[in-house]
């Protein structure tokens, strides 16, 4: 199979699922926080981990209702390994950092705790909470650092129901130039 009929398998498989509390479904998620991306312009491999941030949820089983959440899942840890096997670290770096994102956020954004969702605060509690200021510091010294904050705030706004957008089969180029870039 193609990398991409890789990737429109396993949102087809498991995108329909909801995005854990809210009220968009997993593929409308992630192709919302692609949307955002592109609206900022972004380069593509930032769009790209966009669009992939959570694919770590649909990789692994997980509980359906956001209360069942006992022990934070690590999906930026799953999902960033198998995306490091077919893109570069610009992409799969993002991701796996999007998660700290948040708890850096959290910790160095006033405003930033307000704008999460309930979901999001119950999660943040499992993840660690906000960072303490080793972490920040350790958190800064990540090469992709900034890029993983931009996608975490693209993750955050993409919670919106009915919004239109692309469909994923539509950035199936931009999977095929940036998996390329990769092996070459
Ligand atoms: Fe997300």
């Amino acid at each position: 199979m193609t990398l991409v009929g890789e990737i429109l398998a396993v949102y087809a498989a498991r995108g329909a699922g909801a995005y854990f509390g809210e009220r968009v479904s997993m593929s409308e998620h992630a192709l919302q926080a692609a949307h955002f991306a592109q609206a900022e312009r972004a380069p593509e491999a930032l769009i790209l981990a966009a669009l992939l941030h959570d694919v770590g949820h649909l990789l692994e089983d997980v509980p359906e209702a956001i209360e069942d959440w006992r022990t934070d899942a690590r999906h930026e840890e799953v999902g960033a390994r198998w995306l490091a096997r077919r893109f570069g670290p610009e992409v799969s770096e993002a991701v796996r950092l999007h998660v700290p994102a948040k708890r850096y956020l959290c910790a160095t954004d006033g405003a930033y705790f307000g704008m999460l969702s309930p979901a999001s605060v119950h999660t943040l509690r499992l993840q660690g909470g906000p960072m303490q200021p080793a972490e920040i510091a350790r958190f800064e010294q990540e090469r992709f650092h900034r890029e993983a904050v931009r996608v975490r705030r693209w993750d955050d706004q993409g919670k919106v129901a009915g919004l239109k957008t692309a469909a994923l089969g539509d950035y199936a180029a931009m999977i095929q130039t940036l998996a390329a870039a990769r092996g070459a």
